[in-house]
């Protein structure tokens, strides 16, 4: 997926963009992976950030909650610029000239945005049952349709 430059000036348009690349297929609750879910009402400093609760286990969380944006010191906007530099192609180091960041904080952005934007847990809390979803994002941002496919399940195998 490219970003589109156009949009990123438009912090609505970046909570749309995390949206969709952490819930491709709707929003789910990041505790149970439920998607029963219901809105409760924005963030009060980023009105454009969503708040949700989980109908399920009944916690609340919002776009950003186990994302690797969430308390980052980078705004979102910064964030989702770097992803479009990505989708161009752009070297860390001119990234980070377009962008006006210390190449460090660059490189460690585009690290984790690469492993997805969703915070890995823990091995401990993670059970079979748990899909990693963000391996289908970067897999989808960095155009290998074949890896998501093999994610795919008994549909892919049939042929
Ligand atoms: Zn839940």
């Amino acid at each position: 997926m490219l970003v589109n430059i156009l949009g990123i000036t438009d912090d609505a348009k970046c909570y749309e963009v995390v949206r969709h690349l952490r819930w491709p297929e709707g929003v789910r609750g990041p505790h149970c992976d439920s998607d029963g879910v219901v809105e409760q009402g924005r963030d009060e400093t980023e009105p454009q950030r969503q708040r949700y609760e989980c109908r399920s286990c009944g916690r609340r969380f919002d776009d950003l909650t186990e994302t690797i944006f969430a308390g980052h010191r980078q705004p979102l906007r910064v964030w989702v610029l770097v992803l479009h530099f990505m989708g161009l192609d752009l070297s860390n180091e001119q990234l980070a000239q377009e962008l006006d960041l210390d190449p460090d904080d660059a490189r460690r952005m585009t690290t984790l945005l690469r492993e997805g934007v969703v915070q890995r847990k823990p091995a401990a809390r993670l059970s079979g049952e748990v899909e990693c979803d963000e391996v289908d994002v970067v897999a989808g941002h960095k155009g290998h349709p074949e890896a998501v496919r093999k994610k795919g399940g008994p549909a892919a195998a049939g042929g």
